[in-house]
């Protein structure tokens, strides 16, 4: 497999890694957590509208949603923004706070923010949000080199503004051959 072919595969590699990092580790841990993202503090959800309407069971219009959002009648935990909502301050009504889960896993109108959180890719990176306190870092670390084999090395740098914000890189290492594929992935 040639150099260029090789870097072709490093995305889904990451993103396949971060998926089976969230499952091995964060999930499992959620039951126990003592601090859940789904009460959204301090994290902030972003919905479109479907999301919304569906989660916070809205029986009106959005054009009657939103005139109330603006005239300070909404829902206070809910502010919108370019066409997008943004929950933040209350748990989130999809959250089963007795049985620590959330009522519409699996379901396609789950946010695309809920299932990246805490560790995502990021076109040729993972993203990790320590606010998540199953996520150590030196473990994740780890975990990614041995998912990108040890012809590439992790570095990683925090967010400027938000430095609980991480970003891995995968680096290749100076003189490494170009990469097969590797076997399996960690389990
Ligand atoms: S903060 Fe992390 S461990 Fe806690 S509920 Fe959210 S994903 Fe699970
Ligand atoms: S939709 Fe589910 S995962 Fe997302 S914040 Fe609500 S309860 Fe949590």
């Amino acid at each position: 497999m040639s150099r260029r072919e090789s870097r072709r595969l490093l995305p889904q590699e990451l993103a396949a890694a971060a998926a089976a990092y969230q499952a091995a580790v964060v999930i499992p841990h959620c039951a126990e957590c003592s601090k859940p993202c789904c009460r959204l503090d301090p994290l902030v959800l972003e919905l479109d509208w479907k999301q919304l309407k569906t989660i916070w069971l809205i029986e009106e219009s959005r054009p009657a949603f939103d005139r109330k959002l603006s005239s300070g009648k909404g829902p206070e935990d809910i502010r919108a923004a370019g066409g997008l909502y943004f929950a933040h301050g209350k748990p989130c009504p999809a959250y089963d706070q007795a049985g620590h889960s959330c009522r519409v896993y699996g379901q396609e109108i789950k946010p695309v923010g809920c299932s990246d959180f805490p560790v995502y890719e990021d076109g040729s990176s993972v993203v990790a949000d320590l606010r998540c306190e199953a996520v150590n870092l030196d473990a994740l670390i780890a975990w990614m080199a041995d998912a990108v084999g040890p012809e590439f090395r992790i570095v990683h740098s925090a967010n400027e503004e938000f430095p609980f914000l991480i970003t891995l890189s995968v680096r290749r290492v100076a003189g490494a051959a170009a990469v097969s594929k590797r076997p399996g992935k960690r389990k």
